[in-house]
C-alpha cells in the first residue's frame, strides 16, 4: 500500500505506536499490524487499515450494560457503585467492631477494661440498629450472610 508510510508516520505523530510483525508460520497473517496507545491495544490484523478500523473500535464509547447487584437486589448501569454499598460496608465494619469488642470483654482480667469494651459493643450495636432503621426507611431489609461477597451484610427490597 502506497500510503502506508505516510498513515504509519502520522499514526506515531500522535503517539500511536505501530507495530510491524512478520511470520512464517501457518496460523497467522504473513504480516500482522498492531496500533497502541497507553491501554488501549488493537491488532493482529493482515493491514494497517484493518489494523485501524479495530483500533476505532476500541476507542468509541462502551453501551452501557446492567448489571444485576448483588447488595439491593436490583440492577446497575456497569461501573456505577450501589447507592447502598457505603452504608452495608459500614454495617460490615460496626459488626467487626462488636466482634472484637465482646472477644476483649471476655479475655480481659481488668473489670475497666471490660467495661470499656462493653461500652464500644453498645456503640458499634446501636450504631448498626441505626443504620438498619434508615435501610428500612427505604424500603429495604437488611439480611445477614457471612458468605455473601463482597460484604456480609445486604438488602433485598421489602415488597
Ligand atoms: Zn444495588
Amino acid at each position: 500500500m502506497i500510503w502506508e508510510g505516510v498513515l504509519k508516520e502520522k499514526l506515531e505523530a500522535l503517539g500511536i505506536a505501530v507495530r510491524v510483525a512478520t511470520f512464517t508460520g501457518d496460523s497467522s497473517y504473513p504480516v500482522e499490524y498492531t496500533l497502541s496507545y497507553g491501554d488501549v491495544q488493537a491488532g493482529g490484523e493482515p493491514t494497517l487499515d484493518l489494523a485501524m478500523v479495530a483500533f476505532i473500535g476500541k476507542l468509541l464509547p462502551k453501551e452501557p450494560t446492567l448489571v444485576d447487584c448483588p447488595h439491593c437486589g436490583g440492577a446497575h448501569y456497569s461501573g456505577q457503585v450501589c447507592p447502598l454499598n457505603p452504608m452495608l460496608a459500614e454495617l460490615d465494619r460496626l459488626e467487626l467492631l462488636s466482634d472484637e469488642a465482646a472477644e476483649a470483654m471476655e479475655s480481659t482480667q481488668s473489670e475497666k477494661e471490660a467495661l470499656a469494651q462493653w461500652q464500644k459493643l453498645k456503640a458499634a450495636q446501636l450504631a448498626q440498629q441505626d443504620l438498619h432503621k434508615q435501610l428500612e426507611s427505604m424500603g429495604y431489609r437488611v439480611l445477614i450472610d457471612a458468605e455473601h461477597p463482597p460484604f456480609r451484610h445486604s438488602a433485598s427490597r421489602n415488597r
